[in-house]
């Protein structure tokens, strides 16, 4: 059995499935890394096709509470109970005019995937974890037009129950029709997904703030790839997979040391939400 554990998520293509081929080089060699995906067939066929015994197939849906309690159980029962490494990778984007919807399934996974999918691990995280979670530039708080919807996010201690409190009422103000007077993000399609990686970017600040408090040595990033080439980025993306591997997996490795909680695009801290 391998003594150290990698988790990804959502990767069964894109920049997840290009994290797992970077790790399977670059991780130590007493890791494994558990590859998942929602999809049982999509999961498997990705991992046939990465060139390494290290890399294992687990399912999981991050929408799922029963699929992440599954996933806790296999890690128990097969890997140790342990967990040294988690990428949360796995979103969706739409692009067309947000409904509440296309806003549930958006915030569904982006934000409380990434909310349950940590809650469950998190006891299961080894001394020296880390914890990476795809996040994006559109996080960034500026595009928020009202001073109490950003003062509601920003301070690093703020509890992960406000942040589920503070995107739940973004759903409230969509499906009440007062987004644009409330000051929630307005334009194209895209504002369910800024205010989902809002929120993790928040909740990445506040894990790290909490682990501090605690003594806990394990640190926690969130990051943006930039904008890649994949089902999700569109043909016209500026970056590869492999460009878009490149800051994910340098912190998966330990780059940024020191920082924790910080957001990180192109392996530099960007301090936009403080
Ligand atoms: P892709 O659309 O190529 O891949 C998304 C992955 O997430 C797929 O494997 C998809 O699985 C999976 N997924 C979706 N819903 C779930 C779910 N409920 N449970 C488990 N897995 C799920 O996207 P990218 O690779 O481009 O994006 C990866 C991450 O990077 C995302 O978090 C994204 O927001 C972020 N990002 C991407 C950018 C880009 O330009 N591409 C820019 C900034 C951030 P399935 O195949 O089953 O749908």
């Amino acid at each position: 059995m391998a003594s150290r554990i990698a988790i990804v998520t959502g990767a069964n293509k894109g920049i997840g499935l290009g994290i797992v081929r970077r790790l399977a080089k670059e991780l130590p060699d007493d890791f494994a890394i558990l590859l998942t995906a929602r999809d049982e067939d999509r999961g498997k066929a990705a991992a046939a096709s990465v060139d390494s015994t290290r890399v294992h197939f687990v399912p999981l849906d991050v929408t799922s509470e029963a699929s992440a309690d599954a996933l806790v159980r296999t890690l128990r029962a097969d890997h140790g109970g342990r967990v040294d490494l988690l990428i949360h990778n796995a979103g969706v984007l739409f692009r067309t005019p947000p409904t509440p919807d296309a806003a549930r399934t958006v915030l569904g996974v982006n934000y409380y995937g990434v909310r349950r999918l940590q809650a469950a691990v998190e006891p299961l995280l080894a001394p020296a974890a880390r914890v990476i979670v795809l996040a994006s530039r559109l996080g960034d708080v500026t595009s928020l037009r009202s001073a109490s919807l950003k003062a509601a996010i920003t301070p690093a201690d703020v509890a992960p129950e406000a942040l589920d409190g503070w995107v739940g009422s973004y759903q409230a103000a969509l499906e009440a029709g007062t987004v644009d007077a409330d000051g929630w993000p307005v334009t194209g399609g895209l504002p369910p997904y800024r205010v989902s990686k809002m929120g993790v970017i928040a909740l990445v600040r506040s894990w790290a703030t909490a682990a501090a408090a605690a003594g806990r040595d394990v640190e926690y990033h969130s990051c943006c790839p930039g904008w890649v080439a994949t089902d999700m980025g569109g043909a016209s993306a500026t970056s590869s997979i492999d460009e878009g591997v490149d800051t994910p997996a340098w912190l998966a490795l330990g780059g940024g040391r020191g920082r924790s909680g910080s957001f990180w695009a192109s392996r530099k801290a960007l301090d936009f939400v403080a």
